[in-house]
């Protein structure tokens, strides 16, 4: 069989921690994977002065996809500082943020939701243009929806809903918005035509929050813009127990990082106690895109008997280390 090249990139705090543990479950699941060390985050740019060396650009685009652990941004405005991740996402053009939201049997986790958020990638407020006027008492920033972006966003979350219950959701603001989010939805419907066998609704986005909290599992695959993106799928990653657990993919053309929706967690790394759900099922979701379906389902599996039996990391009541908690998943499966 087909032997991977993955790409690990540990980046700070519990990345050093979350990263080795999804890589021992990936190597007992007996899929042949070359691993490959790269670096990129704040420790990064500490030691070489920039936080995603040329070199790691080189093996994430080489490889055939990248594990991504967290990467740390200091809350003040550092001089040659940019953010690893969202560097890498504009750099390789990663136009596809995928977050899966899936029921697990933990506290708080919503029975019966199973849905997906793509989230465009690549434009919306996250082009960084802002500006003030009058004397610095007003703000303007920037939201850019481009036709292409609205389209190719679309067209993949159709061909997703299509590996699924063949429902998608456009979630939009264009009452208020008319031309920018008018423009989405009309990008969205040209696309949708080549798809007749999936079914399309329009949603709200604020309408679309609540029916989240209030009935999750009326949705399948839901699609939108990059700022509500960013906000609703934190909201289903709380639906389905939280940032322990949540898992992410950035997809392009030529390349894909997976990695979990949480970040770097200064206040618990170092003690070995992260809880690496979140990576384990991003490398899961990793394996999809590489089209080793049963594999990624085992997984799943094996993190949900683990997340039922313990042993449980602290932030889900129990007493496991990083570690032991991945080498449970890896005897389940
Ligand atoms: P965070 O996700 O790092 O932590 C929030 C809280 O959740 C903390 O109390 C943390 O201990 C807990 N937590 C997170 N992941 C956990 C896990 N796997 N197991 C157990 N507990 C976990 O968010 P934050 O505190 O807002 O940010 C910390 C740093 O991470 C910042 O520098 C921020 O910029 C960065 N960050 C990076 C990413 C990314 O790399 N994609 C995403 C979010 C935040
Ligand atoms: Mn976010």
């Amino acid at each position: 069989s087909r032997v991977y090249r993955i790409c690990l990139i540990e980046g700070d705090g519990i990345g050093h921690e979350v990263v080795p543990a999804a890589r021992h479950v990936l190597e007992a699941t007996g899929l042949k994977c070359e691993f490959v060390e790269a670096e990129a985050g704040w420790e990064t740019f500490e030691r070489r002065g920039t936080s995603v060396p040329e070199e790691t650009v080189e093996i994430v685009k080489s490889a055939d996809a990248t594990l991504f652990g967290a990467a740390t941004s200091p809350t003040k405005k550092v001089e040659g500082f940019f953010g690893a991740i969202r560097y890498l996402r504009r750099r390789l053009d990663l136009f596809a943020n995928v977050r899966p939201a899936k029921h697990h049997p933990v506290k708080g986790s919503t029975p019966g939701t199973d849905l997906v958020v793509v989230r465009e990638n690549t434009e919306g407020l996250y082009v960084e243009q802002e500006r003030r006027y009058a004397k610095g008492k007003v703000a303007i920033a920037d939201r850019v929806i481009t036709y292409d972006a609205s389209y190719r966003i679309v067209e993949y979350a159709l061909k997703l809903a299509r590996t699924r219950r063949k429902q998608l959701a456009l979630v939009h603001k264009a009452n208020v918005l008319p031309l920018s989010d008018g423009l989405f939805l009309e990008a969205a419907y040209d696309a949708a035509k080549h798809y007749p066998d999936i079914q399309v609704s329009e949603v709200i986005v604020d309408a679309c929050a609540m029916r989240l909290v209030r009935n999750p599992q009326s949705f399948d695959v839901l699609v939108m813009e990059n700022l509500f993106g960013d906000i609703l799928s934190d909201l289903t990653a709380g639906l389905v127990g939280g940032l322990g657990i949540a898992p992410s993919g950035n997809i392009g053309e030529q390349a894909a990082i997976f990695e979990p929706v949480h970040g770097s967690a200064p206040d618990i790394a170092g003690k070995g106690v992260a809880n690496p759900t979140a990576a384990i099922l991003s490398a899961a979701i990793m394996l999809d895109y590489l089209g080793e379906h049963e594999t990624a389902r085992r997984i799943e599996k094996a993190v949900d008997i683990t997340l039922e039996q313990g042993p449980l990391t602290p932030d889900l009541g129990g007493k496991a280390g990083t570690l032991e908690f991945a080498k449970a998943v890896a005897a389940a499966l």
